[in-house]
């Protein structure tokens, strides 16, 4: 068979990291991005850089490739459209337009008889004003987001006034959530009840961005089982192929909830990469090129640290490292408070 091209849309870190996995598999990957200084330039075999939608920059890098998968979900649904059209994109592009939007992703989930936090559609000032129930709150823009951008804390409705919202966009307002603990499911589908899950994952966020995460999470019997449950019923209604990562909730009082899907590899699972056979970007990479499916082998237990911001510095004196430890530089140029820089993986 000659060589696949796997065309990856998006070059931060997710990106390199799919771009090694394919080339362990022989896979060539193309990378096309809007960052001219995209650090999966280091990683890729071909790089093309253009804006998600320059039709014509677009139609040469699907020409060049076989396959099309992407690393981020927040890709017009326009631009995917198209490019499926001419060649393969997976996940499919309908269900990146529909996680993508946390309006219609809370409502499938919901509909799925999947508990997620309450939630209520904000367009005005007024919808919050109305909204008592779902105080303390946190308004959400219904697209957009992430590691924690577009959010606003909302303890009472007097704080509306100080918080300067910009009502140009939607948002969704939901409850607080008295946070036991979060945790995070990664599963690889490959065809209809054909899959690969990995263990929950127990992750700690500071400012709304992941800082840490590690197996085994400390959590009962129950949520170990019921998380699982969830993910495999939210990948198979989905019909999705590909690695996906349901994030959770646990309150309190030991209630479990999905809080977002993300249709991609994901953050918390890159210790996966150290510490089981198959790591979620191999498996993303074998799950949209229809290779074989290899059942999971944990290797050991591990923990991740995210270096975010300066905290790579250090990293990048040569500091020694013990033979458990495994740190990755995205090889980022330029440090930028809150960006994510880089990462070590201890196995323990
Ligand atoms: P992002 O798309 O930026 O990852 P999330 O909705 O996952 O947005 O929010 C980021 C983090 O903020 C969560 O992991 C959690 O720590 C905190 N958070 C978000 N929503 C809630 C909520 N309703 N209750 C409590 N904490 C929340
Ligand atoms: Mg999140």
């Amino acid at each position: 068979m000659s060589k696949i091209i796997l065309g990856i849309i998006g070059g931060g870190q997710l990106g390199s990291m799919l771009s090694i996995a394919a080339k362990k598999l022989n896979i060539k990957t193309i990378i096309f991005c809007d960052d001219i200084d995209a650090p999966a330039k280091n990683f890729c075999d071909e790089f093309i850089f253009g804006k998600y939608d320059d039709k014509e920059k677009i139609l040469e890098f699907v020409d060049k490739t076989n396959i099309i998968t992407y690393e981020f979900e927040n890709i017009p649904y326009e631009t995917l459209n198209e490019i499926n059209k001419k060649k393969s994109v997976l996940p499919k592009p309908s269900i990146n337009r529909l996680i993508q939007h946390r309006l219609a992703e809370k409502d499938f989930i919901n509909k799925l008889n999947i508990r997620t936090t309450q939630y209520k559609f904000v367009e005005k000032k007024s919808d919050i004003e109305t909204s008592k129930d779902f105080l303390p709150g946190i308004l959400k823009t219904t697209t957009m987001g992430y590691d924690g951008k577009g959010q606003y804390l909302i303890n009472k409705i007097e704080d509306i006034e100080i918080l300067n919202i910009d009502f140009s966009r939607q948002y969704i307002l939901e409850k607080l959530v008295k946070l036991k603990k979060e945790i995070s499911v990664i599963i690889t589908r490959f065809s209809s009840n054909s899959y690969e899950i990995y263990e929950p994952i127990e992750n700690i966020h500071e400012d709304q961005i992941l800082k840490y995460s590690k197996i085994p999470a400390e959590i009962s019997k129950t949520i170990f089982d019921e998380s699982k449950e969830w993910a495999i019923n939210i990948a198979e209604e989905l019909n999705y192929i590909g690695t996906l990562c349901v994030e959770f909730f646990i309150d309190r009082n030991e209630n479990l909830y999905v809080n977002e899907i993300a249709p991609r590899v994901h953050n918390s699972g890159h210790l996966t990469i150290n510490a089981y056979n198959i790591s979620q970007f191999e498996n993303h990479v074998r799950a949209v090129c229809s290779l074989d499916k290899i059942s999971l082998k944990k290797i050991a237990n591990a923990k991740m640290v995210n270096l975010i911001g300066n905290q790579i510095e250090l990293y990048r004196q040569n500091i020694k490292l013990n033979k458990n430890e495994f740190f990755f530089d995205y090889l980022k140029k330029e440090i930028k408070e809150k960006r994510k820089m880089g990462h070590i993986t201890t196995l323990l």
